[in-house]
């Protein structure tokens, strides 16, 4: 076991599972193969419909947390919700989430710590640039 593969924590109805055999699992799934199958032939012991929470996220290993510099996690995408919404990529350290452009997400933003910290940094900003302007204006 390498140190890579630790630092997604596993459900433990899927502990017995290599990665190879979720990501074969998860393939499946959305080919089209019934929850109740897939439990049966992987042996989970878990409701069909909770099949697709207990997988772990897939891991994005060309997108770094820009607060964090560490890889980031795409939750699983579940067949019921269509094809178009794709999950945004998380960071589990700061909870940081960048979503696709995409118009349905254009108003999303994010609310980890960080892009509150600089949203409030840069709303005193604009604020004290707005009180400049209308000092400027009115003191002459
Ligand atoms: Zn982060
Ligand atoms: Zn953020």
């Amino acid at each position: 076991m390498s140190n890579e593969k630790n630092d997604i924590e596993v459900a433990d109805e899927i502990k017995h599972l290599s990665p190879d055999e979720i990501e074969e699992l998860y393939t499946k799934y959305l080919a089209g193969e019934k929850n109740a199958t897939l439990i049966n032939d992987y042996k989970i012991d878990i409701q069909p419909n909770k099949l697709i929470t207990i997988l772990p996220p897939i891991k994005i290993n060309n997108q770094l947390c820009p607060y964090c510099n560490i890889v980031m996690f795409r939750k699983r995408q579940s067949k019921s919700s269509s094809g178009l919404s794709v999950p945004p990529t998380e960071c589990h350290e700061c909870n940081h989430k960048i979503y696709l452009e995409d118009f349905r997400y254009r108003h999303k933003v994010c609310n980890c710590k960080h892009c509150m910290m600089l949203r409030e940094q840069n709303n005193l900003a604009a604020e004290k640039e707005l009180r400049r302007d209308i000092l400027k204006k009115y003191s002459i």
